[in-house]
């Protein structure tokens, strides 16, 4: 069975986690021949990335590779566990800029040799794989694109900023450093013109036995993925069916900030209303089905609506939600 899974960060690696057990994986690591028979592609946000210091940082690839590898921060749910911030501490003491984001000492071995290698000329899919040779995720981790495709936010001041009118930020900057709590009125992606789907993308779409669209903030992880262009019409064209699981559960997301994200693009925090907004793909759309968490009634024309438990307290429970998904999908696991 091939499953393709769109997903950002947090919320998708933690998804990944129970869709692996749904299909008899182990949630951590990498299976042994005997399951060979289930391959799961993540397609994993790359808008999120960024360069510090000169190198290049890409959380959501991260997240999903430290958290399906056994390397994640369990509490924090990024960064590596048992983390260190000496060098965190040193920038800080230069008074440097771009203090506000956690690069941690562990982690920076990972930003070190992508850098290293994107310098080389390796694109980041090639990349991404080399580093998976140690995490072993179990499952296959493919860039949105391989191309900078970076989300930006406009905004209209910042604190510190006396310049009246607005002006573009990085996506992570209004997020980590001003929590999202700058009036932002769009997202933009800033990088190459012509952002093409990473190697492999397409095809794994193309070819899967169903599609899911995982609980991750729907604008800044699955909206950055669908501006790639050739993503959005890969999904509408797939030979399987295409199901997503609410990230919001009762009108509010679950954890995180992504009410913000909604305000600014002018949907409304609740799963019907973001159902809508991804669209049935009888009508241009991407959604066949949509998960939403039980009591959180909503009738969406043209997609088929379940309402299941939605809440990713640990593996074995997510595995259910995955399962949900997957025989919404028309699979039977
Ligand atoms: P990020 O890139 O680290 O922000 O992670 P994602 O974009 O993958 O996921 C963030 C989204 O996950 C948020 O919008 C949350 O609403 C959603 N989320 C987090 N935990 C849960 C959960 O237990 N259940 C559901 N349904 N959504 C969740
Ligand atoms: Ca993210």
């Amino acid at each position: 069975m091939k499953v393709v899974v769109l997903v950002g960060g947090v919320g998708g690696a933690r998804f990944l986690l129970g869709l692996k057990v749904a299909l008899g994986l182990p949630a951590v690591g990498a299976a042994g021949t005997t399951h060979e028979r289930h391959e799961i592609t993540a397609v994993v946000n790359t808008g999120d990335d960024i360069w510090l210091h000169g190198l290049r940082v890409c959380p959501d690839l991260d997240t999903c590779m430290y958290t399906l590898g056994g390397g994640i921060d369990d509490e924090r749910g990024w960064g590596r566990a048992a983390e260190t911030w000496e060098v965190k501490a040193e920038l800080a003491r230069y008074g440097t800029d771009q203090d506000w984001f956690g690069l941690g000492d562990r982690d920076l071995a990972t930003h070190l040799i992508r850098t290293r290698m994107l310098r080389a000329g390796h694109p980041l899919s090639e990349v991404t794989a080399t580093l998976c040779d140690r995490w072993r995720p179990g499952v296959r981790l493919l860039p949105a694109t391989d191309d900078r495709c970076e989300t930006y936010v406009v905004v209209s001041g910042a604190p510190t900023d006396s310049s009246p009118g607005s002006r573009a930020m990085h996506f992570q900057e209004w997020w980590i450093r001003y929590r999202a709590a700058l009036p932002a009125t769009e997202f933009v992606p800033v990088g190459v013109p012509h952002p093409e789907p990473a190697p492999g993308v397409r095809e794994a779409i193309a070819e899967a036995d169903a599609v899911l669209i995982a609980p991750s903030n729907p604008v800044v992880s699955i909206g950055s993925m669908l501006a790639v262009p050739g993503i959005h019409p890969a999904l509408r064209d797939a030979a399987a069916r295409v199901v997503g699981l609410s990230p919001l559960i009762g009108g509010r997301a679950v954890r995180g900030m992504a009410e913000a994200c909604l305000a600014t693009i002018g949907v409304p925090c609740d799963a019907g209303a973001l159902a809508r907004h991804y669209g049935a793909r009888t009508s241009g759309g991407i959604l066949d089905g949509w998960l939403v968490h039980t009591g959180d009634h909503a009738t969406v024309p043209g997609i088929e609506v379940h309402e299941v438990p939605l809440l990713m307290t640990d593996p074995v429970t997510t595995a259910a939600m995955a399962r949900a998904a997957l025989n919404l999908a028309g699979l039977s696991v």
